[in-house]
């Protein structure tokens, strides 16, 4: 009894100089065991469980994604976060018609010279990916080289202009000529879409599509009878070889001149597609709240994102677990913290795990059309997307709104000590490419939380995107960060949103 007695005394005496030498240090107070028991195991296991054949890459709008949306709103529930839609649901639903790719298919390509004819056929995943919205069947043709596959009028740009691919295979590059980042490059942002690329080269007539670059994308389109898949640049290369132009020359060429470079090349060319298309289908964001506990602080909301949707399996298991089962993870790690803390935050935290990403941003346009929570009373945003992998933190934005990135600064100085970055909000004129964007273009405060120091090779849409690439001690260090650094500005009375008026 003695014993126990004294123990509590000199726990409770070391829980004084603990609290002291944490609010010397601008925090104003955490719950050390939550903090604690966020551990990089748990978040491997979150990451690599995602990350398993069971969901089958998370492409939205499948079977997959909606498991993996399941499993995050089932942890969401069991520690005791709210439903963030309406009274009893977690999902956000949007439309997400998707493509099931069954099979990898094939890829044949001949390369004619003066002379010689070499038939090629191309090596699954090495040298073509099958297009994740291929519609299905087999095409052949000629292969015409149609630069960035636009046609820009009003901006005195085509790259289809006297040339005729109407039955033939079009060879195009993802991305755009002007690379400056300015007003005009807004012009140019329609043209930058691959649905944009793929919709044009139909209408032309082209059979089929081979796209340069080996990056699986479902951001692209289902068009009826339209067979694409991506290819190499290696062998992209050969193909405008075999008409002795250099592929990369090309590219820079047209940029530099702002001038198409299209040629019908000396090459045919054979795509062959297994897939099945789901119109009229629905994926969802998974939404969960941890509300605010000041009477009228709690009327204000933080939001914390990561999407939890990937690339699929065109052809094979595209894992995912970098991008972006590892922010998942540390999502996750976070919303447990902040739920099970007995410090509570005066503000209201809503977590967002976003589906679509992939496809588009679907889920975080959703989102900023149909807000859950008013974007008048929404503190600032904070995206996390491939955050596995490094050795210390660059948080995006947080030059541009010093008073949250103090609360992040004072959390790793200290509790973390890792390099820690910020930077100014920047602003992109071309298309938005992450959650965070199209939070940011919508008019919310945003800021993103990203790694540097990349510890380990990273493989971007890739089947060897997996969990041998991640480091989970940053993954630990990254909820860890988010849990201080989230409570410290949820009590911060200082910082102010618009007035609050009626609610
Ligand atoms: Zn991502």
């Amino acid at each position: 009894m003695f014993l126990k007695d004294f123990r509590c005394i000199c726990f409770g005496f070391l829980l004084v100089i603990l609290h002291f030498q944490v609010s010397a240090q601008g925090i104003t107070g955490i719950d050390m065991k939550v903090y604690h028991d966020i551990s990089s195991h748990d978040l491997l296991q979150y990451a690599e469980e995602l990350s398993s054949e069971k969901y089958a890459g998370r492409l939205s709008g499948s079977p997959g994604y909606l498991s993996a949306a399941n499993l995050v709103s089932g942890l969401l529930h069991d520690w005791g976060l709210k439903p963030g839609v309406g009274d009893s649901s977690y999902y956000q639903w949007f439309l997400n018609p998707w493509t099931d790719v069954l099979a990898p298919g094939k890829v044949k390509v001949i390369l004619r010279g003066e002379e010689t004819a070499i038939s090629q056929e191309l090596i699954f995943p090495d040298e073509f990916y099958p297009g994740s919205n291929s519609a299905k069947g087999s095409v052949s043709g000629e292969v015409v080289y149609a630069g960035f596959g636009i046609s820009a009028p009003e901006l005195g740009y085509d790259d289809y202009e006297n040339l005729d691919v109407n039955g033939k295979i079009v060879l195009i590059e993802s991305g755009l000529p002007y690379t400056r980042n300015d007003s005009i490059l807004a012009d140019w942002e329609k043209y930058s879409y691959h649905r944009y690329k793929f919709t044009r080269a139909s209408e032309l007539g082209a059979a089929g599509l081979l796209y340069a670059g080996l990056i699986a994308n479902p951001n692209t389109r289902h068009i009826d009878n339209f067979v694409y898949a991506h290819i190499s640049e290696d062998i992209a290369g050969k193909i405008t070889g075999s008409a002795g132009r250099n592929f990369n020359g090309l590219k820079q060429e047209i940029i530099s001149k702002m001038k198409p470079a299209s040629f019908v090349t000396n090459s045919t060319a054979g795509i062959e597609a297994v897939t099945q298309h789901h119109q009229g289908t629905h994926a969802c964001n998974v939404v969960g709240i941890v509300e605010g506990t000041d009477s009228v602080l709690k009327y204000e909301a933080i939001i914390i994102g990561a999407h939890l949707d990937g690339v699929g399996s065109p052809g094979m298991l595209f894992p995912g677990a970098l991008d972006n089962a590892s922010g998942v993870a540390n999502l996750l790690g976070a919303a447990r913290a902040l739920a099970l803390s007995d410090v509570k935050p005066a503000r209201t935290v809503i977590f967002i795990f976003f589906g679509g990403e992939e496809c588009g941003l679907l889920g975080s346009l959703e989102y900023v059309g149909n807000p859950l929570w008013p974007k008048a009373k929404t503190l600032f945003m904070i995206n996390l997307d491939m955050v596995g992998n490094g050795t210390g933190f660059h948080i995006a934005g947080g030059k541009s709104h010093p008073g949250i990135f103090k609360h992040f600064e004072d959390a790793n100085k200290t509790y973390l000590h890792r390099e820690l970055i910020s930077s100014e909000v920047r602003t992109f004129f071309g298309r938005p490419r992450t959650d965070g964007a199209v939070f940011e273009n919508a008019g919310f405060p945003t800021l993103g939380l990203w790694t540097t120091g990349t510890v380990k090779p990273v493989f971007y849409h890739h089947p060897l995107d997996n969990i041998d690439g991640l480091t989970p001690e940053i993954m630990e260090d990254a909820a860890k960060l988010l849990y201080v650094g989230i409570l410290g500005v949820a009590n911060d009375k200082s910082l102010r949103v618009l007035p609050i008026t009626e609610f």
